[in-house]
């Protein structure tokens, strides 16, 4: 008896996923972007993980952090990647696993002053234009992946929240962590981020005009991710 010829479906890949999550630090991004990925089975990309580890370098090799040359020739000289086997991927600079180190306060504050310079922002899109290409089943967090670095993704969402809110969750956190934190203070910082993050003149925080905004500041991590979830489905049934 002849055997039947595989169904040729086994050879056709997934169709790509390419989901952005866009917004300022604070809005429940991190945190809803893995849950997403996790629940629907597609890579994670944490592109604040590149900028703190820019950062970083830039403060192991005493690099001002004001000298846009020395910024942007080092963010084209050293090895930003991730190990890709560890759930939430670990960044690696240069090979070594620094994804710990890039959390410091130091690093966060370093990581929006260089993330202005033109040419590390540059890098750092091409790098992750290349994750895309290779894993095209990507959620991917940061401020300028549905206007900038995926213009073409299947879904683009703009997370915000009040500065109030994300001060007041981020005292929390810290907090937890053990450390005293001053409400004002921290206020005035996500303040003073945010002015950085929306005023610099390449890939400033923004929503895609096609993106879905959802205001984070009255719901929980899981009603936002279960929202997501929704409109990926809706996405994924329109294909
Ligand atoms: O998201 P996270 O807080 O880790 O990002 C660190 C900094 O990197 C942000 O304050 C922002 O200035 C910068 N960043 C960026 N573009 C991205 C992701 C992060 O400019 N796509």
């Amino acid at each position: 008896m002849k055997r039947r010829a595989r169904a040729p479906s086994s050879f056709i890949l997934p169709a790509p996923m390419i989901i952005t999550i866009d917004g300022p630090a604070g809005t429940g991004k991190s945190s809803v972007s893995q849950e997403v990925a996790r629940r629907l089975g597609l890579g994670f990309l944490d592109t604040g993980a590149m900028y703190r580890a820019i950062a970083l370098a830039a403060i192991r090799r005493r690099t001002r952090l004001d000298d846009a040359d020395a910024l942007g020739a080092l963010a084209e000289s050293v090895k930003v990647d991730f190990d890709w086997s560890a759930t939430p991927p670990r960044v690696r600079l240069d090979g070594q696993d620094v994804a710990d180190q890039i959390r410091s306060e130091e690093v966060s504050s370093g990581a929006s002053k260089v993330a202005v310079v033109p040419r590390v922002r540059s890098a750092m899109v091409k790098l992750q234009q290349e994750v895309g290409r290779n894993r095209p089943q990507l959620v991917t967090e940061g401020r300028d992946q549905g206007t900038v670095v995926f213009p073409n993704a299947e879904l683009k969402i703009y997370l915000d929240a009040t500065p109030e809110e994300r001060a007041k969750r981020r005292k929390l956190q810290l907090e937890t962590k053990g450390q005293k934190v001053d409400y004002a203070a921290l206020l005035e910082q996500i303040r003073e981020r945010d002015a950085r993050d929306s005023g610099r003149s390449v890939g400033p925080l923004a929503a895609a005009a096609d993106a879905r905004r959802i205001d984070t500041t009255l719901l929980t991590q899981q009603q936002v991710t279960d929202a997501i979830i929704a409109l990926a489905q809706q996405v994924q049934k329109q294909a």
